[in-house]
């Protein structure tokens, strides 16, 4: 099968046949023996949930971002709804964030019974639009949640300024951002409270978990203790040798601690986290050099205050010069044995939003549009470099074959 190229010589023969003989898949962790050996050895000790590889986890998460606190969770939803709750969000209250987004980071502003508020993404970068921002607030909004889409960090210093000058907390969904930097500044240090996702696409991953940091004391402390029950911090403790059997409740908290099989993964794989970004960085340098030419799709843009961390490659189609829309695209990718995916279908379009809010498709426009164009790209570490020639070839060739003809004017 590999060498099919090479022996079809007739031109019209390659337009049928697919490039690769195994299906690509659009993602693919980046687990070995580091990982598995962890998890047996934490297997064998005896203590499986939160414990002690949860804590060595956090020490070494704040320490690679540079956060004065790291709480380990068990999703980056969960981390999400800790930093709304531990920064008070409620009933009336309004939390602004981006309509180009995942389910979660809407639903856990439900979940503290207040308001989401859309706002539209920018055209180029889809990340949310710090005017339109500014243009949400009224004197219920408590938060604004920015969303880092694809690893391309928000518009940051203008998203900050806003909120000191508003007096309004900032929460950054960076579950695509592991690694990423805003003008020098990793993400994770720059709003008062950051989520990161460890879900088993992601950039690293524990299968499921979540991570928030702050430099906030009174906010660790609280996301620690309602994390677990709402009962004291180390309760987790009480089992072991230096433990007590009591504990005090201080508020009905959650059950969204992560456990120590997850963090047995997150070690490794935050060891590895500069390495799987390398190999990102030259996935998508490799895309970006490669589809350069092809005037019926939109690359991505990285401004350049920003180191991007790669987790989406997401292209646009022009939809007006081909001949074939999103849709079609991606089955005769997946003809072609190239997995994709489309991140995301933007919030006010799903039934619950229209129904609850009213929202209309063309209420934001910038994002409804960059749905019907998006289609993400596989990129991960585990790619070969001939996998990323093959998804190359594979959109070059769908391109070239549904490219609208532009009248020459001489026909
Ligand atoms: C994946 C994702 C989440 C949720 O992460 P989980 O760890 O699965 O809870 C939140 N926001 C965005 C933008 C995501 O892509």
């Amino acid at each position: 099968m590999a060498n099919q190229r090479e022996i079809v010589s007739d031109d019209s023969m390659l337009s049928v046949l697919p490039q690769r003989s195994a299906f690509l898949q659009f993602h693919k962790p980046s687990i070995d023996e580091d990982e598995i050996g962890e998890v047996v050895d934490t297997l064998r000790s005896g203590w499986l949930t939160m414990g002690p590889k949860t804590l060595r986890f956090e020490e070494q998460f704040a320490g690679y971002i540079g956060a004065k606190h790291a709480l380990a969770v068990n999703s980056c939803t969960a981390a999400l709804h800790l930093a709304l709750d531990a920064i008070g969000v409620g009933a009336g209250d309004e939390v602004i964030t981006c309509t180009f987004t995942f389910a979660a980071t809407a639903a856990v502003i439900l979940h503290c019974g207040a308001k989401p508020v859309l706002v539209d993404c920018l055209p180029d970068t889809l990340t949310i639009d710090p005017e339109q921002v500014e243009a949400a607030i009224t004197p219920r909004t408590k938060a604004i949640i920015p969303v880092h889409f694809a690893g391309h960090p928000c518009e940051m210093a203008a998203i900050l300024e806003i909120a000191r000058r508003h007096k309004l907390v900032v929460v950054e969904d960076a579950a695509h951002a592991l690694p990423a930097a805003y003008r020098g500044r990793r993400i994770g240090t720059l709003g008062d409270l950051t989520a990161f996702s460890f879900y088993a696409i992601k950039n690293i991953t524990t299968g499921e978990g979540g991570m928030v940091t702050t430099d906030r004391q009174d906010y660790a402390e609280r996301i620690g203790q309602r994390r677990l029950h709402g009962i004291n911090r180390d309760a987790w403790k009480r089992y072991a040798d230096q433990g007590s059997w009591r504990y005090e409740i201080s508020y009905p908290g959650f059950k969204y601690n992560m456990t120590d099989l997850n963090a047995s993964l997150g070690i490794h794989q935050l060891r590895k986290c500069d390495r799987f970004h390398r190999a990102r960085n030259r996935c998508a340098a490799l895309y970006l050099e490669g589809l350069s030419q092809l005037a019926e799709i939109t690359l991505p843009t990285t401004r350049p205050e920003v180191e991007h961390a790669w987790h989406l490659f997401p292209i646009r189609l022009n939809l007006e010069s081909m001949t074939v829309g999103r849709d079609g695209f991606i089955e005769l990718l997946r003809q072609e044995k190239i997995g994709t995916s489309v991140h995301f279908i933007p919030l006010h379009l799903h039934p619950y939003y229209r129904q609850v809010f009213g929202y209309q498709p063309q209420d934001f426009p910038h994002s409804l549009a960059a749905f019907e164009q998006i289609i993400s790209l596989p990129i991960y570490p585990d790619m070969s470099e001939e996998d990323m020639r093959d998804v190359v070839q594979a959109v070059t060739k769908i391109v070239k074959t549904h490219a609208v003809r532009r009248r020459t004017g001489r026909g």
